[in-house]
């Protein structure tokens, strides 16, 4: 099943967890295309403390839903804000970026 990214949010990256480890700096960790061979990979990265509520708002959560139109399963990336997607990438390609 592939995997789709609600296009809403303008950042491309798909940020999947923030957290501080064993009491040492914060990171987040985060999926996004690599420019060379434009795959999705995952990344790890220090982040400002301060910024630490910012990227959490952004953090994503896999869903999955059915979609009104042709009743198929469809999965995708979502932030808590977003709003639920009810059709899916093939029948409504605008609400998705690949
Ligand atoms: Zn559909």
């Amino acid at each position: 099943m592939k995997e789709y990214i609600i296009v809403r949010d303008n950042m491309p990256r798909t940020i999947v967890s923030v957290s501080k480890k064993h009491n040492s700096v914060w990171r987040m960790y985060y999926y996004d295309i690599d420019d060379d061979d434009n795959t999705w990979k995952f990344y790890a990265e220090k982040i400002n403390p301060l910024l630490v509520w910012f990227y959490k708002l952004k953090k994503k959560k896999k869903c999955n839903n059915i979609c009104d139109i042709c009743s198929k399963e469809f999965r995708f990336w979502k932030s808590r804000f977003d709003k639920m997607p009810n059709q899916c990438e093939e029948c409504n390609p605008d609400l998705f970026q690949t």
